[in-house]
């Protein structure tokens, strides 16, 4: 229970990733609020495990997000643990990429991580214990084709990472980001079907051909993210800062 007492937040806790993290939080004793666009989901999961809260949360849209995390905070305490997860993946060929597609993209991705790492920051005073971590992707590393937008939002997301640690270096507070490879989550689901799509291929096809890259030739499942998660939100990782975890199977070299 090394987190108990602890409020911690994620976004886009609902689904995937981020609802694998909400509920290891959880089982390791923090108060852990889960935030999203879907209510209905968010209440469902809360009935389900006894330390998890619901908020509804656009991270695209700043009232929300200053307006949510402050009302989190009073609820429950302040932000010591936020994982900034939630995210979109839209792609397709640079040459079509809309104005308005890179914007959805970045405002999602960038700009919500930016504005909930501000708010729950705001939470804590200077000398606070704290774990910030965003949840960019090998996408945040390395160049990603038929991604351009969402390959900019996740290289943005580490620089945040690199510059809030330089920020509070000497704080008890550490920032940190995890770079996964394909995981089976809804994200992963969605990308196959656009891909079996443009490449006129079956959805295995495309499944197989977002897996390839990893060493088992397998798509990650979201509780190996959630473990390193856990790790850098641990006692055990507080020298651990301005980093980036790749978990890839070996995607990355
Ligand atoms: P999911 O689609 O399951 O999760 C995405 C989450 O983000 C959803 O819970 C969604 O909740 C939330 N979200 C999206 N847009 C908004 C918004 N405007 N406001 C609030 N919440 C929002 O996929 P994953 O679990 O895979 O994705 C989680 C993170 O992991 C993303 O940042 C993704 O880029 C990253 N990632 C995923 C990889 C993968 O292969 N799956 C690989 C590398 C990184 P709701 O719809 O209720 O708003």
């Amino acid at each position: 229970m090394e987190h108990q007492g602890r409020h911690a937040l994620v976004t886009g806790g609902g689904s995937g990733i981020g609802y694998e993290i909400a509920k290891d939080l959880a089982a390791a004793g923090a108060t852990v609020t889960i935030t999203g666009r879907r209510t209905s989901l968010l209440k469902k999961i809360a009935e389900r495990h006894e330390r998890i809260h619901p908020l509804t949360m656009d991270v695209s849209d700043e009232g929300s997000v200053r307006d949510g995390i402050a009302q989190a905070a009073s609820d429950h305490g302040p932000v010591a643990i936020c994982i900034a997860n939630a995210g979109i993946a839209e792609g397709g060929p640079f040459a079509g990429v809309a104005l308005e597609d890179w914007r959805r993209v970045l405002t999602t991705n960038l700009d919500g991580a930016f504005l909930t790492l501000q708010a729950a920051m705001a939470t804590l005073d200077r000398d606070s214990w704290g774990r910030m971590i965003a949840i960019s992707s090998i996408a945040g590393v390395r160049g990603l084709k038929g991604a351009i937008p969402y390959t900019v939002s996740k290289h943005g997301m580490i620089g945040l990472i690199r510059g809030l640690s330089e920020e509070y270096m000497g704080s008890q507070i550490t920032f940190n980001a995890v770079c996964p490879g394909y995981v089976e989550t809804d994200i992963v689901t969605s990308q196959a079907t656009a891909i079996a799509k443009r490449q006129n291929i079956s959805e295995d096809e495309a499944t197989q051909y977002m897996a390839k890259g990893n060493r088992h030739r397998v798509l990650l499942q979201a509780d190996e993210i959630s473990a390193a998660t856990l790790w850098l939100c641990s006692e055990a990782a507080r020298s651990v800062n301005g980093q980036t975890i790749q978990i890839a199977g070996g995607q990355v070299a």
